[in-house]
């Protein structure tokens, strides 16, 4: 269960070889704020990210596990679009499913 659906053909944005599958990783936010980016401002605290390899120049990537499985433990708060009624975070500025806007 899951492990058949681990993105695995992920391509080297350097070289193009195959990005392999290493390991999921708690990182904490204060250390690899720079390396994420923006995406401090969304989570507290620690974040869940897969770790992949590529098989033919070694270079490491981080991807961040997908806001859909972390969003239970990761303390996002979601909230319905007024317009479609589906869950997104409370931080958007769009809903992500239609489109609206949900901020001034
Ligand atoms: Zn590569
Ligand atoms: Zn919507």
């Amino acid at each position: 269960m899951g492990e058949s659906q681990r993105k695995s053909n992920f391509k080297c944005l350097r070289c193009g070889g195959n990005m392999e599958f290493v390991s999921a990783e708690k990182l904490q936010l204060g250390q690899y704020g720079l390396l994420l980016g923006s995406l401090i401002n969304l989570v507290s605290g620690s974040l869940e990210v897969e770790v992949y390899c590529c098989d033919a120049c070694r270079k490491l990537e981080f991807y961040a596990v997908d806001s859909e499985s972390a969003a239970a433990g990761s303390g996002i708060a979601q909230a319905p679009c007024p317009h479609c009624s589906q869950l997104h975070e409370i931080d958007d500025a769009r809903c992500p499913h239609c489109g609206v806007r949900l901020m001034d």
